[in-house]
């Protein structure tokens, strides 16, 4: 068994814990987002600025009520101002709404804009690099992570900047109405600074932990689920039911964690919220009684540090998200992180010749798989590539076929390193044929992913024998193919590629007989005047290549003509009679 199953990927340093943005990258992130909707952004700073305009209007007013009435003015002047209240009440809501309105707007397309970055770094990365990248750390960065920040982007941000800009008002408002009561009010207030900053010492770590212990959680999920056949057939019940559990464990610590940091910081600031009140209260009382004040400023001071207490819990509440969702953006923005082997400018192959010299290739930082590989395939030739399982015959043509480039040596096509070429022109150097076929969920024609005219696809498709497909319309999500129509599918798009070289992969290992009768003769179709790299589970397939390469424990230990390796009587020679000697019976896997 390869070490391939069950979640045994290579990993991508770091993992879970890695790939995580630096603040100043995810703020830099955050003004792109802003910049990229700037107009929006202004809009909505100066609705709100207005809302909160008309949100000074009342306290001011109903101090003068309160001061009209001390002073016995008449019920006209009363009415008067409780219109203007009423007027002022009005404007507020309705700005307040359209602010709103704007904000959201703005909200929703930064959200999309971050899912569809997200989702384009994603198809970027090299096929070598995504692939080692957890598959459930990936998901849950592109959905748990991503849904965070819009829900902050949406419903949160636009009420901050509302409330950022409606508390500068009000504590200007508050300073000029009195500024003893004002200053005096406002200082009060400090200690939400003080506990703010206790908070955000702590909450980063905590919140980023409480991410990655979601990534590994749901990494152990998909590995479970991936794995599922492994875990049946080894019974592994137990180890995964454990490993499940520990994740599960990890995640309520975390959550426990987050949990009591904010019910910490949440009760202090609402005690904090009410001291304004009474210390103006009391201020008041003593300069209102020194006759320094009228009743209806105290009144109107109160009221106005009452109203601070609206916007400054949105700026708490943002605090609070930015700091989880902040941490998610992190996550976010982290994939952009990954590193990706930069390629020097890649000249064009002068030639179809693939050269393979001095390689060396480990996954990861485990031990070298290939040693000192050199092969040279010449142009139009069948090379058969034999060994028992484990030898590396799959890592040489993953490295052919420039999906992985080698830890030492190279591997070159016409003089150019094939995993530095970009993928267009990878395809039609070299294309690897292995079991898998994906099929995506989308019609026949964007399925063969080519752009050709639709004469062109329907040849390639009858070359390969698919005669089920007329229709390139068929929509493959609805009306699904079956594993011989995958593979014809699968060799349509190589005849599209239309690449001087095919490797195969044990393409039709998986296929029942009479499947593959049929699909060895589209296959047939498909290797016509082309070079092919073989990777034989079936020695048949040597017999009948120009040349063989015997491989073992990562090395190739011999290379020549079936009849020449035969004739040497070596380890091809001893292969070749322990199969033939029973292939009547059975035709046995080499691999
Ligand atoms: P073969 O195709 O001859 O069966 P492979 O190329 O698949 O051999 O494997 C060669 C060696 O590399 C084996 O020891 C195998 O366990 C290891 N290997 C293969 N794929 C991976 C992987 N994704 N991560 C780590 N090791 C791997």
């Amino acid at each position: 068994m390869s070490t391939r199953s069950a979640g045994g990927t290579n990993r991508v340093a770091g993992t879970s814990g890695g790939m995580i943005a630096s603040p100043g990258e995810v703020l830099r992130a955050a003004g792109r987002l802003i910049a990229a909707d700037r107009w929006t952004v202004a809009g909505m700073l100066t609705l709100g600025s207005l809302a909160a305009l008309a949100a000074l209007g009342a306290p001011y007013l109903l101090g003068r009520v309160i001061d009209t009435v001390a002073t016995g003015g008449g019920v006209s002047a009363v009415d008067g101002l409780a219109l203007a209240v009423l007027g002022c009440a009005v404007a507020q809501t309705v700005l307040s709404r359209y602010a709103l309105g704007v904000a959201y707007r703005f909200g929703e397309r930064a959200a999309a804009r971050i899912r569809e970055t997200f989702v384009r770094r994603v198809l970027a990365l090299p096929a070598a690099v995504a692939e080692r990248v957890p598959t459930g750390d990936l998901v849950a960065r592109g959905t748990t992570d991503v849904d965070q920040v819009a829900i902050t982007l949406r419903d949160v941000l636009p009420g901050v900047f509302i409330g950022f800009v409606q508390m500068l008002f009000i504590v200007g408002a508050v300073v000029v109405l009195d500024p003893v009561l004002g200053i005096g009010g406002v200082l009060s207030l400090s200690g939400v600074w003080f506990l703010t900053r206790w908070y955000l010492r702590r909450a980063r770590t905590v919140y980023l932990t409480e991410g990655a212990a979601n990534s590994r959680l749901a990494e152990e999920l998909a590995a479970t689920t991936a794995g599922a056949r492994t875990i049946e057939a080894l019974g592994l019940h137990r180890q995964r039911l454990d490993a499940g559990h520990d994740a599960i464990t990890e995640t309520r610590r975390t959550r426990l964690a987050s949990l009591a940091l904010r019910s910490r910081f949440f009760p202090g600031v609402e005690t904090i919220y009410a001291i304004p009140g009474v210390l103006v209260l009391l201020l008041g009382g003593l300069l209102y009684t020194n006759d320094l004040v009228s009743l209806g400023t105290v009144a109107a001071a109160v009221l106005y540090l009452r109203q601070l207490v609206g916007p400054l819990d949105a700026i708490m509440i943002y605090i609070e998200q930015m700091q989880s969702s902040g941490a998610a953006f992190a996550r976010i923005e982290g994939v952009a992180t990954i590193p990706v082997p930069v390629s020097a400018p890649v000249g064009v192959p002068d030639s179809d010749r693939i050269e393979v010299c001095g390689v060396r290739y480990s996954y990861g930082a485990g031990p070298d798989v290939l040693h000192d590989v050199d092969l040279t395939v010449r142009p139009g030739e069948r090379l058969a590539v034999v060994g028992l399982s484990g030898a590396g015959k799959s890592t040489l043509g993953r490295l052919i076929a420039g999906v992985d480039r080698p830890t030492a040596g190279t591997v070159t096509v016409g003089g150019v390193p094939i995993a530095d070429l970009p993928p267009d022109r990878l395809r039609r150097q070299v294309v690897l044929v292995t079991q898998e076929h994906h099929v995506f969920r989308d019609t026949l024609r964007a399925n063969l992913m080519s752009p050709a005219p639709d004469e062109d696809l329907h040849r390639a498709l009858r070359t390969v024998g698919a005669d089920w497909a007329s229709d390139l319309g068929r929509d493959l999500a609805a009306d699904p193919l079956d594993g011989a129509q995958a593979q014809q599918l699968a060799l349509a798009r190589v005849l599209l590629a239309d690449p001087h070289t095919v490797i195969l992969d044990e393409a039709t290992a998986l296929l029942d007989p009479t499947a593959a009768r049929t699909a060895e003769r589209a296959l047939a179709a498909v290797l016509h005047e082309r070079t092919v790299i073989a990777i034989a589970h079936r020695l048949q397939t040597a017999h009948d290549a120009d040349r063989v390469a015997v491989m073992h424990d990562g090395r190739i230990i011999e290379l020549g003509t079936h009849d020449a390796l035969l004739s040497a009587d070596g380890p091809y020679a001893s292969l070749w009679h322990s199969w033939h000697g029973d292939a009547t019976q059975q035709a046995p896997s080499a691999t």
